[in-house]
């Protein structure tokens, strides 16, 4: 259209030539503006407008381990430009859910990234028990590839296990692979299964070597600009520094007093207490410490970085790229430390200054606006039970044995060893082979081992996932479990806990998740940057919305298992922009 109006303009103004209307005196003049029209309609046709606006890059920024309520426990002592610029110039999500259980690092950077749930994507949890051959199985393993650079014969990591496309993957597809995605994250599978399946590559960090690395699964496999990335080991010079407190102590009136029993020191350490100092260690107790530190997460954004120079990330005219960045330090920081330690505040301080840093280096990159940010979490986390019961608050941590002891009792009632497998994610996997081989069916093992645990203390329900209508159950509960049970890779008795509860190998320190509660599942998620309006919800959005949302906004397919749907607010303000 742009061409035929240029067009047009151009025959009338020679007519007017012709007609005598322009005096001879202005020859030059008309040369000029013959000229300047060319390159117009030249560059027109060079300029063709984007069909479809997208923005230059997304950045997703998962935060494992991130409950809702730390965007405000510590707000006092956040600076302007971190969370606190997202939650003004953004759009914030307040009420978002995980809608699956077990509440894990796998599923939930699965489900932001797929639109999905375990009973459909397949990754169940971080580990779980293959029904059909019994094995375990972790949820990145794959032995057809290993880590590059790797001679040992070790199997390495993929994303083969994940059933489903992710957004990423659309993407790529979307675009006839034009797009670029890569995955960035201490943890293997905070990296990869964001990446998904058609990503040019997912980098993880190793304490063998202290460095980010991959595998042959990824066709872009250690770059020249990953080489010297690594040559630098900043993460080990940050560890070299000790971990002393951001603040003076006074400061950090969110938490308990830095020394009690609620913690877990660092290997070399006799209690811990700041400042946390890794002089006396070797080499790679060094570098795995790094994981648990807040310069695990200013590392990972570092390695964010390179890779979006090293790739030219949101460079090429007219394509989005796409960069998966999980900071995993807070969830090794929680499980260590727990919500109302000292280290954990001090760990968000750190991060809202580096979360401020990344906005600046995205802005002077691609101008505000120019790319779109999500920033959510995986999973949030449990008080520490033996803090609550301190308090007062019904709390615990179950006895390690539970398995054992329970096909101990099944041996005497049904005469078989080992008819559970194990219970893991909260579900019991049960031994098909050693029950066939009683004279029992199934249904009668699986009542027996239900009235057992149903006698614990700590047990509220157990679930017989293929029989649920048996157990008289709240909704949510009742959905949550349906959507993250898989028939092949879950067990099939569920089992709920009393709130308070977990299991976190009998250990008193520290903290875990994986529970269908607030504390686990209510997670933050705000949207930034490229037409995304500033405001915020309280109602309800699941974390299957993520996907469905983003592929609302890119217009691309939402990915083959997503159960997702769009953001309204986010999606229906896109429109009016675009009117
Ligand atoms: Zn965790």
């Amino acid at each position: 259209m742009t061409l035929v109006a240029l067009l047009y303009v151009y025959i009338n103004i020679i007519h007017a030539f012709y007609r005598g209307k322009i005096k001879k005196a202005n020859k030059m003049r008309r040369s000029a503006l013959f000229i300047v029209l060319l390159i117009v309609v030249f560059s027109s046709c060079e300029h063709k407008p984007k069909e479809v606006d997208r923005p230059k890059i997304v950045i997703g920024l998962v935060i494992d381990q991130m409950r809702w309520d730390y965007l405000y426990r510590y707000a006092d002592m956040y600076g302007k430009e971190g969370f606190k610029r997202l939650i003004k110039h953004g759009y914030n999500c307040q009420n978002t859910s995980v809608n699956y259980m077990p509440a894990n690092t796998a599923p939930g950077h699965t489900c932001i990234y797929t639109g999905s749930v375990p009973s459909i994507h397949g990754i169940s949890g971080n580990n779980w028990i293959d029904n059909l051959t019994g094995d375990g199985v972790y949820c990145v393993d794959d032995k057809n590839v290993h880590q590059v650079g790797d001679k040992s014969g070790a199997a390495s990591f993929s994303p083969a296990n994940m059933l489903t496309t992710t957004i990423t993957d659309e993407l790529r597809l979307a675009t006839n692979q034009k797009s670029r995605v890569y995955g960035v994250a201490i943890k293997d599978r905070g990296a990869i299964l964001p990446a998904g399946h058609l990503a040019n590559a997912a980098y993880w960090y190793t304490d063998k070597t202290g460095t980010f690395t991959t595998s042959t699964y990824y066709p872009n496999q250690n770059p020249a600009w990953l080489q010297a990335f690594n040559k630098r080991k900043a993460g080990d010079s940050m560890v070299k520094l000790g971990w002393k407190m951001l603040l003076s102590p006074d400061k950090y009136d969110q938490s308990t007093v830095d020394a009690n029993n609620y913690e877990k020191a660092f290997k070399g350490e006799k209690a811990p207490v700041f400042p946390h100092v890794f002089d006396s260690l070797g080499d790679t107790d060094r570098y795995a410490i790094l994981k648990s530190l807040p310069a695990g997460n200013t590392y990972s954004i570092m390695m964010a970085k390179a890779c979006i120079e090293g790739e030219h990330l949101g460079m090429t005219n007219g394509v989005t790229d796409f960069m998966a960045l999980s900071l995993s330090s807070t969830d090794y920081i929680g499980h260590q430390f727990a919500p109302n330690s000292i280290e954990m505040e001090d760990c968000y301080l750190r991060l809202d200054q580096d979360i401020a840093e990344l906005l600046r280096w995205l802005d002077g990159r691609y101008g505000k606006g120019g790319y779109l940010l999500f920033m959510t979490a995986d999973h949030g986390g449990a008080h520490n039970a033996s803090y609550l019961s301190d308090l007062d608050i019904p709390a615990g941590v179950t006895y390690v044995n539970m398995a054992a002891d329970l096909n101990a009792y099944l041996k005497v009632q049904f005469g078989a060893d080992s008819i559970v497998r194990g219970i893991v994610n909260y579900q019991v996997f049960m031994n098909y082979a050693q029950i066939g081989k009683t004279d029992y069916e199934v249904w009668e093992v699986k009542r027996s081992i239900m009235e057992w645990l149903n006698k614990r203390p700590e047990v509220s329900y157990t679930i017989d996932m293929n029989d649920m209508d048996k157990t008289p159950l709240p909704q949510p509960i009742h959905s949550m479990a349906v959507n993250g049970y898989n028939k092949k890779r879950s067990g099939e008795i569920q089992i709920i806990l009393n709130p308070g509860w977990y299991d976190n190998g009998g250990k008193t320190t520290g903290m875990t998740h994986g529970s269908w509660n607030p504390y686990d599942t209510h997670i933050p998620l705000i949207w930034y940057g490229w037409h995304i309006p500033k405001g915020e919800t309280n109602s309800p959005v699941d974390m299957t919305d993520i996907s469905a949302t983003l592929a609302a906004l890119l217009h691309i397919q939402a990915p083959n298992g997503c159960i997702g749907k769009p953001i309204p607010a986010l999606t229906e303000k896109h429109k009016e922009e675009h009117k």
